[in-house]
């Protein structure tokens, strides 16, 4: 029998690790800080609130670490969205199937367009975005635009709906470098309410989807969830569960983390959990401290004062100028986004101010013909 997270997931109660976390005390937060390696019950600690006074300890470790692994670089990458098409509900996205907005999916011509645009402005990794609409955006539509741009791009990520197995493999032979999918939390029962229609309202089928991955031999997974629908540290322990697992599992494979929090959105819904910027950061931290190797990812969801902040604190991946909806950059630059944007800069404002932090932009580190 295939192994799979969903087992181990099952041992755990949401409520029991929620309190676990919750009384961890200021001496598991030292204990944490003063090892060399960590395991998952430092990560409790390291997100729990006996680690708030730590904060400022926390970051210029993970800072330090993330030199030692990473140098001095932050990667670069920019989003694509090829369509706003959407078969699911979920309550916090603009492209929910319910949301009356005009829906396009891109054409060959547009994607060229598209690209033309990105790769004046020096993208060599592109992330390649859509809604779940089978019938339109489906193995197919996916492995057309692949190739149709794969000449111009060193490394093509998607964030498309879970596929099967042979479906990645698919991918994986047309140059697929990355997939990212997040579970957005690990709470089932608050899962359910905000996925209540569509090939998504299906928990285990997504949270089984890095399992397919692994399975395939994808060469990088990206895991998260999305704060805001729940208690960060609980999704945050999740997620962490999660990764030691793939790594332990599926070890040749790369991974990285993203940490989107709930953005304002056509029909907008209200986190149910706060998480603040200091929140965000712990949570951040934490991750680096149990894991040097992992990659840390933040897109422009957050604002400009957060971004120059963090890209010295431990993430390695960033992305700039995003747009959210098809054909945003040439093609229809005021159709309506997935979720509204905060860091504006251009891709130009913010290499400059990587550069005046002592950070390299690198825009390439891979070759697929190399592989
Ligand atoms: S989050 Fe994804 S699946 Fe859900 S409505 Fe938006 S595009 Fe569709």
């Amino acid at each position: 029998m295939n192994t799979s997270f969903k087992n181990l997931l099952n041992t755990y109660d949401w409520e029991d690790t929620l309190a676990s976390i919750n009384t961890k005390t200021t001496e598991d937060v030292v204990l944490a800080l003063s090892k060399n390696k960590r395991d998952l019950e430092d990560f409790k600690a390291l997100v729990s609130p006996a680690a708030k006074p730590y904060l400022e300890q926390m970051a210029q470790l993970s800072s330090r670490i993330t030199k030692k692994r990473f140098g001095n670089t932050i990667q670069m990458y920019v989003p694509m969205y090829l369509s706003n098409e959407c078969q699911n509900i979920c309550t916090y996205c603009g492209f929910s199937m319910t949301n009356k907005i005009p829906r396009r999916t891109l054409t060959d011509a547009e994607i060229l367009k598209e690209v033309r645009f990105l790769k004046a402005k020096g993208y060599n990794h592109i992330l390649l975005v859509t809604g779940e609409a089978n019938k339109t955006v489906g193995v197919p539509y996916i492995k057309n635009a692949m190739e149709l741009i794969k000449n111009q791009f060193s490394n093509i990520t998607i964030e498309v709906q879970p596929l099967d197995q042979e479906d990645y493999e698919t991918l994986i032979e047309a140059n697929l470098y990355a997939v990212l999918v997040y579970q957005e939390t690990y709470n089932r029962a608050e899962y359910k309410k905000h996925h209540p229609k569509g090939k998504k309202s299906n928990f285990d089928y997504r949270l089984e989807t890095p399992d397919r991955l692994g399975r395939a031999g994808i060469h990088k997974i990206g895991i998260g969830a999305l704060f805001g629908l729940e208690n960060w540290r609980g999704d945050s322990f999740f997620t962490a569960l999660h990764l030691k697992y793939l790594q332990k599992t599926y070890w040749k494979t790369k991974y990285s983390i993203s940490f989107p929090r709930l953005r304002p959105h056509s029909g907008g819904l209200e986190p149910k959990v706060e998480m603040t910027d200091r929140d965000l950061v712990q949570a951040i931290c934490a991750f680096r401290l149990l894991d040097e190797d992992v990659e840390l990812s933040m897109s422009t969801r957050e604002s400009e004062t957060f971004r120059n902040h963090i890209v010295n604190l431990g993430v390695t991946s960033l992305s700039a100028e995003s747009k959210t909806n098809p054909g945003g950059y040439v093609v229809e630059p005021q159709s309506l986004e997935q979720f509204e944007i905060s860091d504006e800069r251009s891709t130009e404002v913010i290499a400059k101010m990587l550069q005046d932090n002592g950070l390299e932009p690198v825009w390439k580190d891979w070759e697929h013909n190399w592989q």
